[in-house]
């Protein structure tokens, strides 16, 4: 059997050496001629690193930073536990060992991402823009955030002084002002960037994101919503593509569609909650609390019901 994957992101680039390893034919195209280097670097470590492991790769050796705290607005510090910013282009840089071949296959693999650009479009899909700089500056390793109910804007640090500063948000305008409002809230100031791009992420969960099997074509990665309502969507990628593989080695496809949606029953809950806290539904927003503090106290920072609900109340339009 033949696999073709489209998209050598990070769920097609991982999915890609899961199946070479084992024997499989597969070929992987993409439409860059490199890697992809946005800002989208922070991981949630224990997940990403055992399944990493998988292919050999040991995450520790991109390691740039495990920032202590993350700050929202300013106001809330939570405790990081389990975020960490790898250096991305150099991890991608090193999984294009490969090839770049459009061949077909009897197994087709969207994972492009938020094109999406195999499978059929999706209905009332929700696709947000993002604005992205390289920066220097003198801060404390944290990750600082500026959160209002549509969007963020966000600090991160890459070591050395480095920081990607970026923003997401229904608009470019609507982002780049997200960005205005971070360097005021932590008084960032504006500097010459290496480097700016814009981007876009896909904010949907799986279940409204089908067809994610189509004829030979699967969908995996953000192409299938797997990106949570905090918008995490790189060790979600990578699981979604190790379920793809387990599905294919056991012989099971027929049960991938089931398999993506049960294990990311989490980021259909997170979404649930944002789209509460979007439309101004806060009993139910306080009601999905219990089983998102559990979530993100596993994959992200330390959080109770109390600093949640306070986060809730710092929200502005
Ligand atoms: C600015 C920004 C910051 C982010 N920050 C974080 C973060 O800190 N932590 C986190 O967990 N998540 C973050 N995310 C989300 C995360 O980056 C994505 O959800 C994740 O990369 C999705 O992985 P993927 O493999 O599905 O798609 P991608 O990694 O986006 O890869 C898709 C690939 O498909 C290729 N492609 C597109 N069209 C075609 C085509 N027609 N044919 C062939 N190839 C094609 C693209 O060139 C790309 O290489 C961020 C997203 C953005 C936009």
């Amino acid at each position: 059997m033949k696999v073709q994957i489209y998209g050598a992101g990070i769920s097609g680039s991982y999915l890609y050496h899961l199946l070479d390893q084992d024997g499989f034919e597969v070929s992987i195209y993409d439409v860059r001629s490199k890697p992809d280097c946005r800002c989208a670097w922070g991981f949630s470590y224990s997940e990403t690193k055992e399944l990493y492991k998988k292919i050999g790769i040991n995450v520790d050796e991109f390691l740039l930073s495990k920032p202590k705290y993350v700050i929202v607005n300013n106001r809330l510090w939570l405790k990081n536990k389990e975020i960490v910013i790898l250096d991305k282009k150099r991890l991608m840089e090193e999984l294009w060992s490969f090839e770049l071949k459009d061949e077909g296959g009897d197994v087709v693999v969207d994972a492009t991402g938020h094109s999406r650009a195999i499978l059929p479009k999706i209905e009332n899909d929700a696709i947000y823009t993002t604005v992205q700089n390289v920066e220097k500056h003198d801060l404390d390793e944290n990750i600082y955030i500026y959160m209002v109910k549509t969007g963020y804007a966000w600090a991160f640090p890459l070591g050395d002084g480095r920081w990607h500063i970026g923003a997401g948000d229904m608009s470019r305008e609507r982002a780049l002002e997200l960005v205005k409002k971070l360097r005021e809230v932590y008084e960032i100031e504006e500097v010459e960037g290496e480097c700016n791009c814009i981007g876009k992420i896909r904010l949907l969960p799986p279940s409204k994101c089908k067809p994610i099997v189509w004829n030979n074509v699967y969908g995996v990665g953000e192409a299938i919503g797997c990106v949570s309502g905090a918008g995490e969507g790189n060790a979600p990628s990578l699981k979604c593509a190790k379920i793809f593989y387990d599905c294919l080695v056991e012989n099971k496809l027929e049960e991938y569609e089931k398999r993506v949606l049960e294990e990311f029953w989490w980021i259909e809950v997170e979404h649930e909650f944002v789209s509460a806290v979007q439309t101004g539904k806060k009993l139910k927003a306080l009601r999905l609390l219990p089983k998102i503090i559990p979530i993100e106290s596993r994959r992200s920072v330390e959080q109770s019901f109390e600093t949640i609900k306070s986060l809730l109340g710092l929200l502005k339009q």
